[in-house]
């Protein structure tokens, strides 16, 4: 799971915010949990 920053929006992977819910990047520390995106696959008919 990575985190988003509401701020700048650069995703921050999560062994980097273990101890600090801030970004790295700008220092916000507004985070977003992104989840990864499931593919569903559809049936063709
Ligand atoms: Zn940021």
């Amino acid at each position: 799971m990575t985190y988003k920053c509401f701020n700048c929006k650069d995703e921050i992977p999560e062994k980097l915010i273990e101890r600090r819910i801030i970004c790295p990047s700008c220092g916000s520390r507004i985070l977003i949990k992104t989840r990864p995106e499931i593919i569903k696959k559809v049936k063709a008919l």
